[in-house]
């Protein structure tokens, strides 16, 4: 069985990204980029799934701007077989990436699809719901375990007061949460193989997708500046202000 793995090139989740001065978007000239955290431990779930011997390849694929080939080839040093890159300079949503990854997915006929839950630059969490909707897919979002066998995949998701289990037919679409797995470090010698993997570069046009913007963003600004704190003497100080200025209790 084939697994396709989407992975987003975002900013570094170190970097302190600034607004751009016109306040139309993050200035992301020159600060680190990565591969999203979340995708890191989507790449690690297949990886596992084939050790498991659930799996038999796996297909990193990304979509965006010619330097995402490097966030493929971190992919492929961790595991990932091969890769594909959908080169775009456009801004993609993520509804025009849900309709990149189901292109590929009518090409590749994937058995599983994992995507992160959210990219830490957006924060949308839409593409692997989108991308399910899409394709017909059964769909489970915020993995913390999964497990492939007899043609079934079993996801657990942390959910309030507990855990939900849900047995999806495949071929299905999930999505990996933080406590599904801790990526292996990437090693120089994966480093070095995966130079050699094959990676196929598409356009949105050969894959015959409209990447064109459904939204429009009108600003962003930095969150306000919180005002210093101050110390009290005592309970009684602390009490006195909570009550009589800021009026909380
Ligand atoms: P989002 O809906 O933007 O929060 O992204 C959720 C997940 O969709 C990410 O964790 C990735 O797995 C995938 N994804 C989003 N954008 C891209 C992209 N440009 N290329 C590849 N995968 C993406």
């Amino acid at each position: 069985m084939k697994v396709l793995v989407a992975v987003k090139r975002v900013v570094d989740y170190n970097v302190k990204v600034r607004v751009k001065s016109d306040g139309t978007g993050v200035d992301i000239s020159n600060v680190k980029m990565s591969m999203n955290p979340f995708d890191e431990i989507a790449v690690e779930a297949a990886v596992r799934l084939k050790e498991s011997g659930a799996v038999s390849e796996i297909i990193a694929i990304s979509c965006g701007v010619a330097q995402c080939a490097e966030t493929l080839r971190t992919a492929m040093a961790i595991g990932a077989d091969r890769a594909i890159l959908v080169e775009s300079t456009q801004e993609l949503q993520p509804l025009a990436v849900a309709k990149l990854l189901k292109a590929v997915v009518d090409k590749e006929q994937p058995g599983l699809v994992i995507l992160g839950k959210q990219a830490i630059d957006d924060d949308c969490n839409q593409t692997g719901q989108m991308l399910a909707a899409l394709c017909g897919l059964p769909q489970a979002t915020f993995a913390s375990a999964l497990t492939v066998a007899d043609g079934k995949a079993v996801v657990k998701r942390e959910v309030d007061g507990g855990l939900e289990t849900l047995s999806l037919d495949l071929p299905a679409v999930v999505t990996t949460d933080l406590r599904l797995n801790e990526p292996r470090y990437v090693t120089l010698p994966n480093i070095m193989k995966a130079k050699k993997k094959p990676m196929e570069t598409f356009t949105p046009a050969g894959l015959g997708v409209d990447v064109a913007s459904r939204l429009k963003t009108l600003g962003v600004k930095e969150p306000a500046q919180r005002s210093a704190g101050i110390k009290v003497a005592d309970v009684a100080t602390l009490v006195d202000k909570l009550r009589n200025e800021a009026k909380v209790i």
